[in-house]
């Protein structure tokens, strides 16, 4: 049902002119809508940058803000427990929160955010940090047999946790992302037999493409995974107690198993923002440079922001294409961002211009990125070997440097970033200490071709490009 406010429109901060800053940060009411690490960094920068209003936290999980890296490596490993995965404080927040209730509606003209149990919060300012879930397993009937997980949250993680600790059969994987990848590493650390089925041709494909998917290939199986790629899981199969027992693939093979982890992506959370006339959807809500959230117009508002895994922003280093990034650093760079924007006269707003980076650790190898690999169109191993997995890869785009990737190798990947920062031209020229004879020439990347969708990146390229790999994923099931 469409929101219509009944209450008399709030008492409002007057946002320009002479002393309405000053005003707005004394006495304005800021909210945030998502109470994880975007939205308490940027609550942090706010009180840090002076701001002494009413600062109101709207979270839908029941507890306090933590983090998510540890899901699935330490926590699957049995090394860390869920619950004690807290986000540290890098201050102290004076904050009224409201955990436990989701946000259900926004009223931009009235500016108020009305939550699920009816209350509504009236803002000056609205920051928007509401990340991403789990994509889950299309078949309802099959998502909820017994035995079956996705993984996003701290519950998700305690419960897939204590079934690998009761020493499953075998697990299956459906999707070879870096968060699928990552569980298969976790159960094979652990001795459990596992299968990780991946509809493109090598795990990661999507994000780094097929020269490096074949190294993570020959990761998984040197580790005892049962890797099978170019197949699908086409249905799920439990038993008369409610629990899965099998899967059955696209190949005609079936896989006796009795933990299926479906790792097939993320949903953006917005469906709350449906009908309030922000240009929000299922690839986030659109913004500029600075933060400022897009209308449906495509007009940029002035009072309501977004941050984190449900942003997405034009990029000037990346041909201003607006980027969709599902990456720790992210979340915070952009959350310090959006918050000292939010409380900044026009001219001292500051662009979010951090440099994408992302790192992973499966079967006991750091992987490290910078900058968008997926808008690379061919690589480079500068140093070290595909052969010794041990490399630095160099991505290129249109005769620049676009990214790099290291495996083992992070501690070159600064010198890198600075390339990226600097349009360095691609291939790079300068000599390596290291290099193998199979760095010595470019090659083709090997993305997938966008249009037959694979797990898909943790990064999506969305703004008009001739390039624009416009990466949709479409369940066949
Ligand atoms: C298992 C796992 C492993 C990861 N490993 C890595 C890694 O190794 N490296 C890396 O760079 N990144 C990694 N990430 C990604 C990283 O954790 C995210 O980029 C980061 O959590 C994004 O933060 P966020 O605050 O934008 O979104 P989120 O952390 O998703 O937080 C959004 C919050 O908003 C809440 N919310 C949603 N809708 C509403 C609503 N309507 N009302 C109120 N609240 C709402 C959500 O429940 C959630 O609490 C990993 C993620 C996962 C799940």
């Amino acid at each position: 049902m469409p929101w219509t406010p009944s209450t008399p429109r709030p008492r409002r901060c007057p946002v320009r002119g002479d002393g309405a800053l000053e005003q707005l940060k004394r006495e304005g009411r800021i909210v945030v809508v998502g109470a994880s690490l975007a939205g308490l960094r940027a609550a942090e920068t706010l009180r840090a940058k002076g701001f002494e209003g009413s600062l109101t936290m709207i979270g839908d999980e029941p507890g306090e803000p933590y983090d998510r890296p540890p899901l699935s490596k330490q926590v699957l490993l049995g090394k860390a427990r869920a619950d004690r995965t807290a986000l540290p404080r890098l201050r102290s927040v004076d904050a009224t929160w409201r955990l436990g209730v989701p946000a259900a509606g926004l009223d931009m003209a009235a500016r108020r955010v009305r939550l699920a149990d009816g209350d509504e919060v009236p803002y000056d300012r609205l920051l928007i940090a509401t990340g991403v879930r789990a994509r889950p397993w299309p078949r309802e009937e099959e998502a909820e047999l017994d035995g079956v997980f996705v993984l996003r949250t701290r519950d998700h993680g305690a419960a897939l946790a204590r079934r690998l600790a009761d020493g499953p059969k075998r697990v299956l994987v459906i999707g070879g992302g870096f968060a699928g990848s990552e569980v298969a590493s976790a159960c094979r650390e652990r001795g459990i037999p596992v299968t990780v089925a991946e509809r493109g041709a090598s795990p990661l494909v999507g994000a780094l493409g097929g020269v490096i998917g074949a190294v993570s290939a020959g990761l998984h199986r040197e580790h005892g995974v049962d890797l099978r790629c170019g197949v699908m899981v086409t249905a799920l199969e439990g038993d008369a107690s409610g629990r899965v027992r099998a899967a059955h693939l696209s190949d005609g093979s079936t896989v006796e198993t009795d933990v299926v982890v479906v790792s097939l992506g993320a949903l953006r959370n917005t469906e709350w923002l449906a009908g309030s006339g922000l240009g929000a959807g299922p690839r986030g809500i659109a913004c500029d440079a600075g933060c400022r959230a897009f209308d449906i117009r495509g007009i940029v508002t002035d009072d309501i922001y977004a941050a984190g895994d449900v942003a997405r922003c034009p990029h000037p280093l990346f041909g201003y294409q607006f980027l969709s990034l599902e990456h720790w650093g992210n979340a915070v760079a952009q959350a310090g961002i959006a918050a000292h924007n939010m409380i900044s006269e026009s001219t001292d707003r500051l662009p979010h211009m951090e440099v994408p980076a992302f790192w992973s650790s499966q079967f006991g190898v750091n992987i490290k990125s910078v900058g968008v690999p997926s808008m690379g169109t061919e690589i480079l191993i500068a140093q070290g070997s595909l052969e010794s997995r041990r490399f630095v890869g160099v991505y290129g785009y249109q005769g620049r440097v676009i990214g790099a990737v290291s495996f083992d190798h992070g501690r070159w990947l600064p010198f890198y970033q600075e390339l990226i920062e600097s349009t360095a031209p691609f291939p790079p020229s300068f000599p390596t200490v290291d290099r193998h004879p199979d760095g010595q020439r470019p090659m083709d990347a090997d993305f997938p071709d966008p249009s037959v969708p694979s797990h898909g990146p943790t990064v999506t390229l969305s703004g008009y490009s001739p390039a624009d790999r416009r990466i949709t994923f479409i369940p066949a099931h």
